[in-house]
């Protein structure tokens, strides 16, 4: 992001950040939360001394409301400028960003930061998607582990608490998921919910994987045992390797090691849906800050988060 960037006046003016906020969650003007009058002329707007910027009241009900109810920002002190601003630095860093260094930029308290920052994480989680591929489409499955003890390195072992299964699609999107073990009882499941029947299914040689031929389009499989990085599917061109996954892990783990120290396992799912939503809203697909931004804040709809327990520290 460059300083002139900085200038957005999302970032500085709080009426701004507001109303950049109300086109998101009001693409067709304001509604009541509490009943769902969405009629112009039974709401309005209070624009009193006393009253809270961008507080409207509904006739219909006789309630009150913002944009921000039922959103990750309801009840938050902090400035919209600063959730706009911090969503923006941590869609548009590539590897994360550490809460640290999030906390010095915005000026916020260390504490008030990491919540921020795993309610933004909240917004980027999106569940409920159609399966991914399609008819000609590649899509690589693998696996990895995510170490704690001295750091994140790959441990192989069921006893392994943080197991990750990831599915990517070559040029498309990517998705997580924080499995309990690495099995095919815990995998296939996953697989089938979330891959098109008419995909094309890449991954090792792992026995787990081996009825996946008969389930999907056509599904190719790489020995890592035998020293194979991939090859080419002399008959129909296709390269075979899961190299993209691969990719995808690789600046996952450089993220957690340099930026996420404290990862506890009951967090992990956030931390992948964060790094799943980069993937997947990426410039190399045409989805520039901008938009990004405001898919984030798409994603902070109905998606209110309360912290309160010390056991939510993460240095807890
Ligand atoms: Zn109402």
């Amino acid at each position: 992001m460059s300083a002139a960037d900085l200038q957005d006046p999302r970032f500085t003016d709080e009426t701004a950040a507001r109303e950049a906020l109300e086109d998101i969650v009001w693409p067709n003007g304001p509604h009541c939360p509490h009943c769902g009058n969405a009629d112009a002329a039974k709401l309005a707007k209070l624009e009193t001394k006393s009253a809270r910027p961008g507080l409207y009241y509904c006739n219909e009900c006789k309630g009150q409301f913002t944009a921000t109810v039922g959103t990750i920002f309801e009840r938050s002190k902090i400035p919209l400028t600063k959730w706009w601003l911090a969503m923006h630095l941590i869609g548009s860093s590539k590897k994360g960003i550490s809460s640290h260094q999030l906390h010095r930029m915005l000026g916020v308290s260390y504490k008030s930061t990491w919540f921020m920052m795993h309610r933004i994480r909240e917004a980027m989680r999106v569940g409920g998607l159609a399966p991914m591929g399609g008819e000609g489409a590649v899509v690589e499955i693998d696996e990895t582990f995510i170490g704690r003890k001295g750091g994140f390195e790959v441990r192989q072992g069921a006893w392994h608490k943080n197991a990750v299964l990831t599915l990517v699609e070559r040029g498309g999107s990517a998705r997580s998921f924080h499995v309990d073990e690495v099995t095919k009882a815990e995998i296939l499941p996953i697989v089938r919910e979330n891959l098109s029947r008419e995909s094309h299914a890449m991954t090792d040689e792992a026995a787990r994987y081996a009825q996946l031929g008969n389930e999907f389009a056509k599904h190719d499989a790489v020995d890592h045992s035998r020293g194979e990085y991939g090859y080419t599917d002399r008959k129909t061109g296709a390269k075979i390797n899961i190299n993209t996954v691969e990719g995808y892990y690789s600046i996952f783990k450089r993220g957690m090691k340099g930026v996420y120290q404290h990862c506890g396992e009951k967090h992990l799912h956030r931390y992948l849906a964060e790094f799943d939503f980069r993937y997947s809203n990426r410039s190399a697909l045409d989805i520039e800050d901008n938009e990004r931004v405001a898919k984030i804040v798409e994603g902070a709809k109905g998606k209110r988060l309360m912290y309160r327990r010390p056991s939510e520290s993460p240095l807890a």
